[in-house]
């Protein structure tokens, strides 16, 4: 019998869902996949509900509805001064995922190089192979995560087609600087290449950090795609839609991509985030300001515990390495993996957390995890206490 396709076959099942699986198996307090644990905005939610039962239920128009590209484009000027024009530059699509998907199918041609950035979201690489791509990787490493500009300047060539910049990037919390964006942005102009931006966590930075996108530095305008996720910026990740922005001469082939893959996006889901992105600017400052003492919480009890906890400046993840512990395999043994570390404290434990290694094509990051905080305090709060009993307990 022929075989499938064999980028596709050599991967397994996300490890997000591989996780959660494990942690409702044995009652793990999932600190995993990234999904808040709470109903979302009320108003939000309403909007959606009335919009099912009032509005039209067909497809609606393969671009997205007028009321939400419409919205989206008011977005981009309200908080980042980009000018757009509705019609022609915004795409909505089912989730940043499809979106991203789309992008790739639409820019690349076998053969074209990406540039993009270790430890990575893990969609990126399976699908820009599968669209013909060679990935070229550029990899950030902790405690930092910054920029190895060498390394990047390397991984450009004339044969770049677009890089993926993930920024604030799941799972490092990392926010790009200004600085990092215009060295960015010069490879960009000097090997004529695009840039898909994945900024679904646009509205979840911390401290003094804002979100720049690179599209608004000079000479972007016509080289970026930016994405958004409604999942995120509303929390409310299983309704999946997502939209981008980018120049026309982008947007329309993938726009041809979306209506082969998808074509439609349900329509009351769309008129609920038209709503939401309408929202005073109090709404993004309370996510912004929830999601920053969430991160405290878990980020103090977790160093409190002995916890080496990462800097956190965005995104709704925090990376730290648990402290040793007697419970690991035995000396001359082999070493524990993260991937064994977080199967072991969801059986043991009964926390969930997702090693960062699988966020790398080859690396071992011996021991440092990905801890998702969008949770009740009180979650949280049982997490910080099932890891005292378990860690307090180890001789
Ligand atoms: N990109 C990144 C970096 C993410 O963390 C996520 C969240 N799962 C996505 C894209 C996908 O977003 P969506 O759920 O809208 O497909
Ligand atoms: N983005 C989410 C995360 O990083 C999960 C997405 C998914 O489950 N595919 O946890």
């Amino acid at each position: 019998m022929k075989s499938a396709n064999s980028i596709i076959s050599s991967y397994g099942t996300t490890v997000f869902e591989v996780m959660s699986r494990l942690a409702i198996e044995h009652q793990s307090i999932n600190l995993g996949q990234g999904f808040p644990d709470d109903r979302g905005p009320e108003e939000v939610l309403q909007a959606g509900a009335d919009a099912l039962l009032t509005k039209p239920n067909q497809y609606p128009p393969m671009l997205g509805i007028p009321e939400l590209r419409q919205t989206v484009a008011a977005h981009n000027k309200r908080f980042y001064n980009i000018d757009v024009d509705w019609r022609s530059q915004i795409v909505v699509g089912s989730g940043a995922t499809e979106l991203l998907t789309a992008c790739f199918m639409a820019l690349i041609e076998p053969g074209d190089e990406v540039v993009l950035i270790e430890p990575l979201y893990d969609s990126y690489l399976p699908m820009v192979r599968r669209a013909g791509g060679i990935p070229k990787l550029v990899r950030l490493t902790p405690p930092e995560w910054s920029l190895p500009r060498a390394e990047m300047t390397a991984a450009f060539s004339d044969k770049t087609k677009l890089i993926v910049l993930n920024s604030p990037m799941n799972p490092t919390g990392k926010v790009f600087s200004k600085d990092e964006l215009t060295f960015i942005s010069d490879l960009i102009l000097k090997h004529d290449t695009f840039a898909i931006c994945d900024e679904v966590y646009e509205h979840i930075v911390f401290d003094d950090q804002s979100h720049i996108p690179l599209m608004t530095l000079p000479g972007m305008a016509d080289r970026v795609v930016r994405l958004g996720s409604a999942g995120k910026t509303f929390s409310l990740t299983g309704w999946k839609v997502g939209y981008l922005t980018g120049p026309s001469h982008l947007t329309s082939p993938i726009a041809k991509a979306h209506q082969f893959i998808v074509f439609t996006t349900p329509p009351n889901l769309q008129h609920g985030v038209a709503f939401g992105l309408t929202q005073d600017d109090v709404f993004f400052a309370d996510l912004k300001r929830n999601m920053q003492a969430k991160r405290d919480r878990l980020a103090d009890g977790l160093t409190k515990l002995g916890f080496s906890v990462l800097a956190c400046q965005g995104t709704y993840f925090l990376s730290a390495a648990p402290p040793p512990d007697a419970k690991g395999p035995e000396p001359g043994d082999e070493p524990e993996d993260d991937e064994a570390l977080c199967h072991r404290l969801t059986v043991e434990a009964g926390v969930t957390a997702i090693g960062l290694s699988a966020f790398y094509r080859d690396l071992d990051m011996h021991g440092f995890l990905r801890f998702c905080f969008c949770k009740q305090d009180g979650v949280l709060d049982e997490a910080l206490t099932r890891f005292e009993q378990y860690y307090g307990g180890v001789s």
